[in-house]
């Protein structure tokens, strides 16, 4: 019954033939009253699962999003299919807000987007609770989550919503959560129950590549030439290095732009209009470009410096085919980023767990951007997603990396690892491994283990990426509640005895050695 009427409107409203994955399953969790955690991919169909099952139950659908663009585009595009929609947020006027607020107590609203902050007031929640709602859409739910990439602090106070509205289905909705995130989503906005559904994330359209930057613009350039006529996304980490890289881009006769928070918001919103309007817009754009932007053809994603997470990686890169055409994700990166990254970890005002959060997640992604076997692999196994071993579209099954065997500089770590009783960080291993006569390593007596010095030979940053790698395949795990402290795992006792082998990939470590031999 239900999910019939469900498919009518999507035909007749939306005209579209059919639901797309789970859609149908989660609209139906929400029509029959359920709480519910979507996680599906960006592009997946999330709106609707929340905007169908508004429009069928009685009241009026409650739709909280951090993005004031967001909501004005979504509100624009039901309202052209004839859905009375409408937002409430800070950029309206009074009499506007007034207008809207009116609408709503006379029963008149099918759906409401709504800012959290906006929510949250005393006032909003005591006239919203004095009307039927139909249910509540928490957007972007990751960002309630401390352990997620995206905290908002606004949406902490999301947690009074179950008590207010406790008649109305809660249906919060992410493109980006592992296991952690989601169970932090679910406590805080205690959710009852609630039904998951958790499409595939892979995106099997985009073609993965990462590699060393060298010459980030040259290399730019000789990508561009693959995609003539194509509209894509060059991110930037800075605003200065997207505003010189769009005029260079110009000056080669590139149709580029740039996009950062920094320019005037008319110009923003030109250049925008341009990118979705126009074929052929490469948006140069720090991260502030892109959340809600809905654009089917984006042929390829460009990251011209390391992005912060593989969450935030995946998010970015996922704006490319949404619809399901070919496309590129490329990142050069260099250990120039690292540090950059790390220090503006350091002076960010961040509480000091948060910042570990953020440490452990760089390196989570450095160990991927080194990784020696299928970049999709490694990426779907991130978000706790079972994925062959082979992908053949990405850089790795298409022309594996040259590795070296490393097995005497894997044990020399492993067994660092377990004389210090597997207590301790990378950092405090490399010193120890490196000989360094630290305070950590005096108070803990250190300097009289076996393994203090024996890699003497080699580089901070060559065992740091020895580290890396040993945890990306598994022969190291990074214990985060423990601080980072870095356990053996079953694979490691088969390393350490020598039944297996372990191979390195020469990456950042030692860029220039590298440069140096090969130009002989
Ligand atoms: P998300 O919020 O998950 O990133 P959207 O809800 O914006 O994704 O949907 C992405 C695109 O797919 C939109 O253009 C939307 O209209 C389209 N879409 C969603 N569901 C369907 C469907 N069942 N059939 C066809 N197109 C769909
Ligand atoms: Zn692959």
């Amino acid at each position: 019954m239900n999910s019939e009427a469900a498919l009518a409107l999507l035909q007749n409203t939306y005209g579209y033939d059919a639901f797309r994955g789970q859609q149908s399953l989660a609209i139906e969790s929400a029509l029959n009253g359920h709480d519910s955690l979507i996680l599906m991919p960006t592009g997946g169909g999330k709106s609707l699962c929340y905007q169908i099952p508004a429009q069928l139950r009685e009241g009026t659908g409650i739709v909280i999003s951090p993005l004031i663009a967001l909501m004005q585009d979504q509100v624009t595009a039901l309202r052209e299919l004839g859905v009375s929609a409408a937002y409430l947020n800070s950029s309206q006027t009074l009499d506007e807000q007034k207008a809207i607020t009116r609408q709503f107590a006379a029963g008149e609203l099918q759906m409401l987007y709504i800012a959290p902050e906006r929510l949250l007031k005393p006032k909003t929640l005591a006239y919203l609770s004095s009307q039927p709602i139909s249910l509540i859409a928490v957007d972007e739910a990751h960002c309630v989550s401390q352990w997620g990439h995206d905290f908002r602090q606004d949406y902490l106070g999301l947690s009074v919503l179950k008590e207010h509205f406790p008649q109305a289905p809660l249906m919060a909705l992410t493109a980006t959560a592992d296991q952690r995130t989601q169970q932090e989503i679910e406590q805080r906005l205690n959710l009852q129950s609630p039904v998951r559904f958790n499409a595939s994330f892979d995106r099997p359209n985009i073609r993965y590549h990462v590699s060393v930057r060298q010459d980030a613009r040259k290399q730019l350039i000789k990508f561009l030439a693959q995609h003539k006529n194509e509209a894509g996304i060059v991110y930037c980490l800075s605003r200065k290095k997207v505003e010189s890289t769009a005029e260079w881009l110009v000056s080669r006769g590139v149709n580029a732009l740039p996009y950062h928070a920094g320019l005037p918001a008319s110009l923003r919103e030109t250049h925008q209009q341009r990118f979705l309007r126009e074929d052929d817009v490469v948006m140069v754009a720090t991260i502030a470009f892109g959340m809600g932007i809905d654009k089917p053809d984006v042929r390829f994603v460009f990251h011209m410096d390391l992005p912060k997470s593989l969450e935030a990686y995946y998010q970015e890169t996922g704006r490319a085919g949404r619809d399901g055409a070919a496309s590129e994700a490329h990142m050069v990166y260099g250990l120039q980023d690292v540090v950059r990254l790390n220090q503006m970890l350091t002076e960010s005002p961040m509480s000091e767990q948060q910042k570990q959060v953020e440490r452990h997640k760089l390196n989570a992604l450095l160990g991927w951007c080194e990784i020696t076997h299928c970049r999709r692999q490694g990426l779907l196994n991130y978000f706790e997603e079972e994925a062959p071993t082979f992908c053949g579209n990405c850089d790795i099954c298409l022309s594996p990396p040259k590795t070296r065997e490393a097995t005497t500089e894997a044990q020399m770590f492993l067994s660092a690892v377990y004389r210090t009783g597997q207590r301790f960080g990378t950092a405090h291993i490399v010193d120890v491994l490196r000989g360094l006569d630290t305070e950590k390593v005096k108070q803990h007596g250190h300097e009289q283990l076996s393994t203090y010095g024996i890699g003497k030979h080699l580089s901070a940053a060559h065992w740091q990426s020895i580290a890396r790698q040993l945890i990306v395949q598994g022969y190291l795990s990074n214990d985060f509640e423990r601080f980072g402290a870095l356990t053996l795992t079953e694979n490691s006792r088969a390393l350490l005895r020598s039944e297996k082998t372990f191979h390195y990939r020469e990456q950042l470590a030692e860029p220039q050695q590298r440069k140096k031999s090969t130009s002989r």
